[in-house]
């Protein structure tokens, strides 16, 4: 026998509805590159999501069909999010950081027809249009006066708005994100109407994004990113106000933070860093944020406890595009009163607990088949799954996950008895020495504490006797005088004495992938000939 509730069918139409008919009149803010700012809301939002939908399906785009876009933050971009959806294609969200040759092979992969770029990237579009025969349309967001483009107002400005969305099945594929591929090619992650809805539903516990209907959210993840981690979405469902910037400029970010009364945002660890730069640079005080998403990369302590200090919540979160990305998210734990201030920032410096909807586990990074307890010690394999988790990469012919639905991460955790993770390191990344697992990010970690530190990476060297050996890749403060042993006695008292790197090496920089992630394979490859002394 079967219940006798509603069939509601999950399509990301659904969730702009809800915001232009419960919070139409909240305002979306959009500040752009050349200084000047335009309002709408999401009744606007939705407005021009239907016109832009009607704009496609008069070039000849067809459900299933990809379109791309290759911009930052702004309000023609989320209007892009739900038009597409709305006429049934399938949005690909283009990292314009990617390399050249990424960018030529995602676009082809993806076989996108229509591409709506930002004018700032006019250059990417000049170099790469020869490369990408499989677009017939570009279509500018925010055309320079006189240029030679089709403007995105103009084109969906013909049309009158008088459109039904397209119907379709929840499992409809509505967008397509690659990742950045730290080995081989990029693959595609395709997000389904009913995973996108799930996760932003996900998005709303209050053990995550924690929104309320006073919110206001600027995030600074890029909307190519993760999905700007389901943020377009969850503000909808919650009908948040949105402050986007097209820039990625600390003094703009800071300012409209303070003039639109911003609430929340989200970020990687470097854009908070960089915030925090400028705010000493001047002399200011950080904005009063109520809470800060931090992902993408380990949060650092300093920045948590900063941040905390500021009166800001701390939402340390864990996820990949392959899992929406949403999997694990760090907020007040139930004891949290009875903890004192250093073990918040300690257990916060973890990536914090599962949302609903997905299941964590370890598992043994020798033996696969075996899982590892809950207990605080055990370091090994993570492994989701749930129903906005990769089954299987857009075109591949093999499913992604085991027998039994579980996907392998290719991070490397603790869990501990009360639920929260702790990522210890990539399993590309971990260096074994004589048979013993050494955490390259909890070594890095420890070297960032240092004040003379900007950033360092661990990485295992060949070793005749131990295999790997860890060194140690530091990259001065501007100015800093530091040397090797200093590097060394900061780290003594904070990791296991054969922990402690072989060698500490000076460089200028260290290599970054698209996503601003360290890039350990380039710096493996720039070092390819080093030998431990
Ligand atoms: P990419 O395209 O670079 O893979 P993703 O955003 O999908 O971009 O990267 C996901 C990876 O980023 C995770 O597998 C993990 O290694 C790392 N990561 C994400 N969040 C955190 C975090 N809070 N702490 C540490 N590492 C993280």
């Amino acid at each position: 026998m079967l219940g006798a509730m509603q069939d509601w069918t999950m399509r990301v139409t659904t969730v702009i509805d809800h915001a232009a008919r419960e919070a139409g009149s909240r305002e979306i803010v959009t500040h752009w590159g050349d200084v000047s700012e335009t309002r709408t809301d999401w009744a606007g939002i939705r407005r021009d999501a239907l016109k832009m939908a009607q704009a496609l399906q008069s070039l000849g785009v067809k459900p299933g069909d990809r379109v791309a876009s290759l911009a930052m933050n702004h309000s023609r971009h989320l209007v892009s999010w739900y038009g597409v959806a709305g006429m049934g294609g399938v949005l690909h969200t283009v990292n314009p950081r990617l390399f050249d040759d990424q960018l030529e092979y995602i676009v082809g992969h993806a076989e996108d027809r229509v591409l709506l770029y930002d004018a700032a990237f006019q250059p990417i579009v000049d170099r790469m249009r020869s490369k990408w025969p499989t677009i017939e349309h570009y279509i500018c967001y925010d055309p320079p006066a006189g240029a030679d483009a089709t403007g995105f107002e103009d084109w969906i400005g013909a049309q009158d708005g008088d459109f039904a969305w397209v119907q379709g099945d929840e499992r409809d594929p509505c967008m397509l994100c690659y990742t950045s591929g730290t080995t081989g090619n990029p693959k595609g992650v395709l997000y389904e109407h009913r995973s996108t809805v799930l996760h932003a539903m996900a998005g709303l516990q209050p053990s995550a994004f924690n929104f309320s209907a006073s919110s206001v959210m600027l995030p600074v993840v890029p909307m190519f990113h993760a999905a700007s981690w389901g943020l377009p979405y969850a503000g909808a469902m919650a009908g948040v106000k949105f402050v986007f910037s097209a820039v990625n400029d600390p003094a703009v970010l800071d300012d409209l933070m303070k003039r639109e009364n911003v609430t929340d945002s989200a970020g990687v660890p470097t854009v908070w860093l960089a915030h925090f730069q400028y705010c000493d640079a001047q002399g200011i005080e950080l904005p009063k944020l109520h809470a800060a998403t931090i992902g993408g990369s380990a949060a650092p302590k300093f920045m948590i406890e900063r941040l905390m200090k500021n009166g800001t919540r701390v939402q340390h979160a864990w996820g990949m595009t392959e899992t929406s990305p949403i999997g694990t998210v760090g907020g007040p734990t139930h004891d949290w009163d009875q903890l004192s201030f250093d073990e918040k920032v300690a257990k916060t410096a973890m990536q914090g607990r599962p949302v609903f909807g997905v299941e964590l586990r370890t598992v043994d990074l020798d033996d696969f088949t075996k899982e590892l307890p809950r207990d605080g010690e055990s370091s090994g394999a993570l492994q989701i799954r749930g129903p906005w988790v990769i089954r299987r990469y857009f075109k591949a012919e093999q499913d992604a996950v085991t027998a039994d639905g579980w996907f392998d991460t290719g991070d490397v955790g603790i869990i501990h008895p009360d639920g929260t993770l702790q990522l210890t390191d990539r399993t590309k990344d971990v260096i074994k020495s004589g048979g013993e697992w050494i955490s390259s990010v909890e070594l890095e970690n420890a070297a960032v504490g240092h004040p003379a530190v900007a950033e360092a990476a661990a990485v295992g060297m060949y070793h005749p006797k131990w295999d790997e050996r860890p060194v140690l890749f530091v990259v001065r403060k501007a100015g800093a005088d530091l040397s090797a042993d200093e590097v060394i006695d900061h780290l003594k008292p904070l990791v296991a004495k054969w922990w402690l790197p072989d060698a500490v090496e000076f460089v200028d920089d260290i290599p970054h992938t698209a996503t601003g992630k360290i890039s350990k394979k380039d710096l493996r490859e720039r070092f390819a000939d080093y030998v431990l002394a």
